[in-house]
């Protein structure tokens, strides 16, 4: 399996599948995104950011992994 097909949990480090959203092993998330909720005034954003963005590239909002004080 290439290396491009997994990705690294980054507060356990456990190797997970691509496709993973959570980590099977500490539940944290696998995809940093971005966490602008959907509201009736905006569509949210959804997009995955790198693993080190503390903020949306997109829109300035708090990650995931910022939210969980993974970085
Ligand atoms: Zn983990
Ligand atoms: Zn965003």
């Amino acid at each position: 399996m290439a290396d491009d097909e997994l990705q690294t949990c980054v507060r356990c480090s456990y190797v997970a599948d691509k496709e993973d959203k959570y980590c099977i092993r500490c539940g944290a998330p696998l995809k940093n995104r971005c966490t602008k909720k959907k509201t009736p005034l905006h569509k949210g954003c959804s997009k995955v950011n790198k693993p080190d963005a503390k903020f949306c590239a997109d829109c300035g909002t708090e990650t995931l992994f910022n939210e969980w004080g993974l970085l």
